[in-house]
């Protein structure tokens, strides 16, 4: 009994080592990395996962600061601590002094880019005030050390292409202006049970579409899904995989599914943490070895389960990290999920903590630099030679 059970280590070894040395990956091989628990194991994929991430993006992890400009949503997506029915919650809405304030902090401090998030509005007043915000942002933030002004990414979900037009626009610098709209699950039904609450919602085709009007609009498009989601299976994660690559995406933005009491699934309950941490970074790792030269950033959602999360993300190929630069006094109303990491903490520190992830890998920190990935470079160099 014993020998057969060591011979189907070794078995599964040698599958092992035949996947990783593959330069490409059935379904079957996707499934079985995102499976793996051994330590040996895992070590071996991180391995092979880091190694792809300096061929084909470099040793550099790039910082986005994260500004969380508003909790107010006019979704309900039930996983969400900030959806609208959540009444327990003060709404706040950051001025653009303060905005245009956080952006020159992380300017001066050598992060080349931000990210404005936000809950979902479409509203005229919302859509105008973020480009008055961009233009300040542009205009105040043009350098000897920035010329092009501070690299921008929003991820303030859905809107009408005219909108990702004049946000473009009011950018100033079209050519570095990142969106990410995570797509959470490619499995339909899934999405449908996850945006299944009272009232206006999502769907997955109109998220898909925004991600193609992104496209179009010249931004560097991001996505992304949350990991152990309740009653996902490892087969939607390989789904969902082979839809980044369908989509053709330029970046990835990937974390574990935490629960919260804002939220209203709580009674399906969260997965095992330490399981839920090998399994989102084993999908960090298998994005990476799958999608090649995307840019893949560690969630802070990965602090929750272990202090040094996002740490061991960039050792499982990610190279983005996104310090939370909003103030602590709203910090803590933009909880998505229960135990959110540093609410208390301001910008300073957050970025002290950051710069320790990385200081403890083997990577570098990329300061004042955009950080475009490689795919996107290459789709411009593709789209002019047309
Ligand atoms: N509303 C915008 C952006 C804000 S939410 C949008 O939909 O694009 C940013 C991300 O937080 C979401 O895409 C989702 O993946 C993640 N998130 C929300 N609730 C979460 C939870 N309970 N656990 C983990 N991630 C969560």
């Amino acid at each position: 009994m014993k020998l057969w059970w060591s011979m189907e280590l070794e078995n599964g070894r040698k599958n092992l080592d035949r996947i990783l040395s593959s330069g490409s990956f059935s379904d079957g091989d996707i499934v079985y990395l995102l499976s793996l628990r051994e330590e040996k194991e895992v070590r071996a994929l991180a391995k092979r996962a880091f190694d792809e991430t300096t061929r084909q993006v470099g040793e550099n992890v790039y910082f986005r600061g994260l500004i969380e400009v508003s909790n107010i949503c006019t979704l309900n997506c039930r996983y969400c601590g900030i959806r609208r029915a959540n009444h327990a919650l003060n709404r706040y809405e950051m001025k653009k002094e303060e905005i245009v304030e956080l952006a020159l902090w992380a300017a001066n401090h050598g992060l080349g880019n931000i990210c404005l998030q936000s809950g979902e509005r479409q509203d005229e007043k919302f859509v105008d005030f973020i480009s008055e915000c961009l233009k300040e942002i542009h205009r105040k933030t043009v350098s000897e050390r920035l010329p092009n002004g501070l690299g921008i990414t929003l991820s303030l979900g859905d809107q009408e292409k005219n909108v990702y037009e004049r946000w473009a626009e009011a950018s100033g610098n079209q050519q570095q202006l990142r969106y990410l709209a995570r797509f959470e699950t490619s499995n339909e039904r899934l999405f449908d049970f996850l945006h299944s609450a009272k009232g206006k919602s999502k769907t997955l085709d109109r998220r898909l579409r925004a991600l193609k009007d992104l496209r179009k609009c010249g931004y560097q498009v991001g996505t992304g899904v949350m990991i152990g989601i309740p009653g996902q299976t490892l087969e939607d994660l390989c789904a969902d995989i082979r839809l980044f690559e369908e989509l053709g995406i330029d970046m990835l933005g990937m974390g574990p599914y935490l629960r919260s009491d804002g939220g209203e699934l709580l009674k399906y309950g969260q997965m095992e943490p330490r399981e839920l941490l090998q399994l989102s970074l084993n999908m960090i790792a298998v994005a990476r070895l799958v999608l090649k030269d995307v840019n893949i950033a560690a969630a802070t959602a990965l602090d929750v389960l272990d202090s040094n999360g996002r740490a061991k993300a960039i050792n499982f190929g990610a190279n983005v990290l996104m310090p939370n630069l909003t103030q602590a006094k709203y910090k803590s109303g933009y909880q998505l999920y229960d135990h959110k990491p540093s609410v208390e903490k301001e910008a300073s520190s957050v970025l002290e903590k950051v710069v320790q992830d990385v200081l403890g890998s083997h990577r570098k920190i990329a300061w004042n630099l955009s950080g475009s990935s490689p795919h996107w470079r290459k789709r411009q160099i593709s789209n002019s030679g047309r």
